[in-house]
């Protein structure tokens, strides 16, 4: 491995996902085992201007693995979206000694870090740590797998009370792009239905599925619903226009929100983080540079950051599938 970077910093950047923690451990204990000085940059691109960092040792990032947010802070910079910002965040680099960087964090951050890397020659690693699991490059990204294992908590104990008055429950999930969260754990909770960015189920569909349903005897419905769904109506509209059309239906909505970004995250989350964090350092110990560090058919694997921004993130189809079936 070659030893010309001896300092390397690290970030959390854009919304925080539970396992940045785990991940930033990773990185800065990976670094100690390399005899590489590890410094913690303070609130993304913004604390990068201004020079916020502190030198990490494997014992400042004890008793974190489990805990959800970021110890780092997380924050989004307009300052570092100019060639000013970003000339400042390199001289605060320069003058610190830091030679390289672990940027965890969205798409967003990856455009940041490879537009810095261009500019100044400096070498970038990404790992993606977003609850919306909507990065091209890996299966997972970090915190995705917890906020799944939340919202389906949520909802077994909606359909507690959604089955004791025989309710039909909407319930919004995070993803307005993308409708990973939703169909995965539409599918973990039984829903009865999914409304996805990706697919147009139509309104037509929903009241008859809903129907179906009623007939059928069940005594709850649950429609998960991903915030930017295709259908193009808010979960209010859609309680609005099924109550209209289906007077036997008692229709209450629940929108989770933020509190499906929080949390410890889940064992998958803590193994995954602590491989990428692994995985960055010894990338850019091996001199790779603009790469985001993902996981491919259960192995480590490197994708170009440009590539990774651009790159879709498809829904998972074989998952849609089975879905479509279950939900019968
Ligand atoms: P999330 O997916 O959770 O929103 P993100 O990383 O995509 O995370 P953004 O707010 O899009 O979050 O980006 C984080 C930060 O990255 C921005 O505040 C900005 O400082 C920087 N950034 C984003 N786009 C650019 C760009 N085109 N040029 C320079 N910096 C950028």
């Amino acid at each position: 491995m070659s030893k010309t970077i001896k300092k390397i910093g690290v970030m959390t950047s854009g919304g925080d996902s539970p396992g940045m923690n785990a991940a930033i451990r990773s990185v800065v204990r990976a670094c100690v085992y390399h005899d590489i000085e590890c410094y913690g940059i303070y609130r993304g691109y913004e604390g990068m201007i201004e020079g916020d960092f502190i030198l990490l040792n494997a014992r400042s990032v004890k008793g974190i693995i489990n805990k959800g947010g970021t110890i780092l802070k997380s924050a989004r910079s307009k300052e570092f979206r100019t060639h000013e910002g970003r000339k400042k965040a390199h001289e605060q680099l320069t003058k610190a000694g830091i030679d390289a960087l672990v940027v965890i964090g969205g798409d967003g951050s990856f455009t940041g870090a490879m537009i810095f890397s261009d500019e100044f020659d400096y070498h970038v690693i990404g790992i993606p740590g977003t609850i919306d699991n909507d990065i091209f490059g890996t299966t997972h990204t970090l915190g995705f797998d917890t906020a799944c294992n939340t919202v389906v908590d949520v909802i077994d104990k909606i359909r507690d009370t959604a089955s004791s008055h025989n309710r039909l429950f909407f319930v919004e999930v995070m993803g307005r792009d993308a409708g990973h969260i939703a169909l995965n754990v539409g599918v973990g909770a039984g829903a009865e239905e999914i409304l996805i960015p990706e697919e147009d189920l139509g309104l037509d569909r929903l009241l008859e599925s809903l129907r179906r349903s009623k007939q059928s005897g069940k005594s709850s419905s649950i429609v998960i619903v991903a915030e930017g769904d295709k259908i193009g109506k808010s979960v209010f509209e859609l309680k609005d226009y099924v109550e209209a059309h289906m007077t036997e239906y008692e229709v209450r909505v629940s929108v989770l929100g933020h509190m499906q970004r929080g949390g410890s995250p889940s064992c998958f989350d803590r193994v995954l983080a602590s491989r990428m964090g692994v995985k960055a350092v010894e990338s850019l110990l091996e001199g790779k540079n603009k790469y985001m560090v993902g996981l491919i058919k259960d192995q480590m694997s490197l994708t170009p950051l440009e590539k990774a921004i651009k790159g879709q993130s498809k829904i998972d189809l074989e998952l849609l599938r089975v879905s479509d079936i279950l939900t019968i």
